[in-house]
């Protein structure tokens, strides 16, 4: 089925400013809220939010086989789950609604008013009710990094790296939406010079992870597994993923099995899933792999995406300072292969299943996708627009995440993911 909501030619007879990470080719899928408390499925163009329970429930998806409820949810689950056809005929049929050449509900008045919000009047949700999250570790720069800086420079990539999609299994129930704050965590630490005792108290070495993540449609049932070509077809759309994390609760609790609670106090998302199909038109060549990976992770054709991304940090009242821009197309590991992977034992994927891609590190030191990368464990500062110095997140730091893709007829964004720093609560012992 054509693609036909991509048409770079399409305009909208809705208002989209230049620079919007929302034109109508864009077409995200999110939750929200309005101020009526009514809770709907929905989608953005330029900065108007567009109810899609009541486009529905108005007859703009006749046609379409649909439940009459698909929309009017809590979660894409069940839309999700619905697959990859329907997906598409309703991205397409969103695109000629809002079409500058269609005019059925541009010139309904009664209609347009019960469709269509601008974002001030709405407020964004989780889009899916996230049964499992997955977190890989699949940037090449970002595991040596790491591999130096907690390890051993000589041996800074492990053995296996090179040929598994490394991740582990975490937490969903701290997955939060862009503007959620987040408390700064309390736990262990590594015992100081010559004592025997652990500290304990707020994390002093509180990061971000500039991530990606993906989100999957129902694939396989328990024992079976997804091919590598197949791999595509299950996965909905793309987020930006902080995946907070305390170095120092990790750096004395992560071995012998990995990370826990250094990681799993919290992990913002951005509110819209940025579909597939929508990113279409930026995939790009994978990466050069050192060794030929086992055939079932051999993979064939462009599954890789050209997305830049930047990080920002804003101190309270103070204007922001840019610390680092990556790009999507530095993972080692393509998502294909790390959802066949993920499968090649049997374990199930279901709809709404979030799989983060790990910290994204480019090859220079200003595209690092982490404080611990970017000052290298605090020993390089970063000099600050207001004239402070961070090696870490302060308190009532504000992290601003952006993604988009450009080329020269279209640009597709995904918002952004903001999170602030609150203090941790009172200690308590
Ligand atoms: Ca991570």
């Amino acid at each position: 089925m054509i693609i036909t909501a991509n048409n770079p030619n399409r305009k909208s007879w809705l208002d989209v400013p230049k620079n919007s990470d929302f034109p109508i080719q864009n077409i995200p899928f999110g939750v929200f809220i309005t101020k009526d408390d009514i809770i709907t499925i929905g989608t953005r163009i330029g900065d108007y939010a567009i109810d899609l329970g009541a486009l529905h429930q108005l007859g703009y998806f006749d046609g379409i086989p649909l439940t009459d409820d698909i929309f009017l949810q809590d979660s894409l689950n069940d839309f999700i789950a619905d697959g990859r056809k329907t997906w598409r005929l309703v991205r397409n049929r969103i695109a000629d609604i809002f079409d500058v050449t269609q005019s059925g509900l541009r010139d309904h008045k009664e209609h347009r008013a019960e469709v269509i919000f601008r974002m001030d009047e709405i407020e964004m949700l989780l889009p899916v009710s996230v049964g499992d999250y997955t977190d890989f570790y699949a940037s090449r720069e970002h595991a040596t990094n790491v591999g130096t800086l907690f390890r051993d420079p000589e041996n800074a990539l492990m053995p296996n790296w090179l040929h598994v999609p490394i991740g582990y299994h975490g937490r969903s129930s701290s997955i939060v939406p862009s503007g959620t704050p987040i408390k700064r965590p309390i736990g262990q630490s590594k015992p100081a010079e010559g004592t025997n005792t652990p500290g304990f108290g707020p994390s002093k070495l509180l990061d971000f992870e500039l991530e990606m993540a993906f989100i999957t449609t129902d694939a396989n049932d328990l024992g079976d597994r997804i091919s590598i070509e197949e791999a595509e077809e299950y996965i909905f759309g793309m987020v930006l993923f902080n995946d907070w994390s305390a170095r120092d609760i990790q750096g004395w609790e992560y071995q012998p099995l990995g990370p826990f609670l250094g990681k799993s106090f919290a992990s913002t998302i951005s509110p819209w899933i940025v579909t597939l199909d929508a990113l279409e038109p930026f995939r790009t060549d994978n990466p050069e792999q050192v060794y030929k990976p086992l055939p079932y992770l051999q993979v064939e054709g462009k599954k890789s995406y050209d997305i830049k991304l930047q990080v920002g940090i804003k101190p309270e009242g103070k204007e922001e300072t840019v610390v680092a821009n990556s790009n999507f197309k530095y993972m080692y590991w393509t998502m294909v292969q790390q959802l066949a992977h993920h499968t090649v034992n049997g374990c199930p994927v279901e709809a709404g299943d979030m799989m983060g891609s790990g910290t994204i590190s480019g090859p220079t030191k200003d595209s690092y996708g982490s404080m611990l990368e970017l000052t290298w464990k605090g020993q390089n500062p970063i000099q600050m627009n207001d004239g402070s110095e961070r090696k870490f997140i302060n308190d009532h730091d504000t992290v601003i995440m952006r993604a988009h893709c450009e080329n020269e007829n279209v640009r597709i964004g995904f918002g952004d993911c903001v999170g602030k720093v609150l203090p941790a609560e009172e200690f308590k012992k």
